[in-house]
């Protein structure tokens, strides 16, 4: 009996320091459709966006153990808070002239990114943002682009990996969408 009413106590108690303390972040979930990264389960980096977006990096999502690329990330909850991922990836890369405060910069807009998504969920990225595998109707802004898909190209080419590279890796896709605006 007082054990039953103790757990009826700490259960609400403990919950939402916990939902606190677990941070969602990105991991590398496989090498399907094309992958240059070995490593397993490794965190995702932080974007690294260029005027090539057609050259993958404007479509695959670097491994920030060896900065290799690859197509799809799961969303999994850390015990390591976002800010300490921003460090040492700041370290692992010997980025100078990034401060603390670009780096809690960067943990913010990277919980927001993440909060539409469960763990577990198994995203892509293109142009900015992150997708999950089954999303359809996208049309956004990016960076670079104004996209209109269906679905997913990522998620199409699970059933034939060389159309992804054939549409998203030639230069004419995102030359013929080129946002006017962009910075
Ligand atoms: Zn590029
Ligand atoms: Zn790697």
């Amino acid at each position: 009996m007082l054990g039953w009413l103790r757990r009826l106590w700490t259960v609400p108690a403990t919950a939402p320091e916990q939902a606190r303390t677990r941070q969602k972040f990105l991991f590398k979930a496989n090498d399907a459709i094309l992958s240059f990264c070995r490593c397993e389960g490794e965190p995702a980096m932080s974007g690294g966006q260029l005027d090539c977006p057609w050259c993958g990096c404007g479509w695959m999502i670097a491994c920030s153990k060896c900065s290799k690329s690859f197509i799809f990330a799961e969303v999994r909850e850390t015990d390591v808070p976002l800010i300490e991922l921003g460090r040492r990836e700041v370290a692992r890369r010997g980025l100078r002239g990034v401060t603390e405060q670009d780096i809690a910069d960067w943990a913010e807009d990277m919980a927001a990114d993440l909060a539409p998504f469960a763990a577990g969920d198994i995203v892509a990225y293109l142009d900015g943002s992150y997708f999950r595998l089954d999303a359809t109707d996208i049309e956004f802004d990016g960076y670079y682009a104004a996209h209109k898909l269906a679905r997913l190209p990522h998620a199409e080419a699970l059933d034939d990996p060389p159309r992804l590279q054939a549409l998203l890796g030639d230069r004419r896709y995102w030359l013929d969408r080129e946002r006017p605006d962009r910075a």
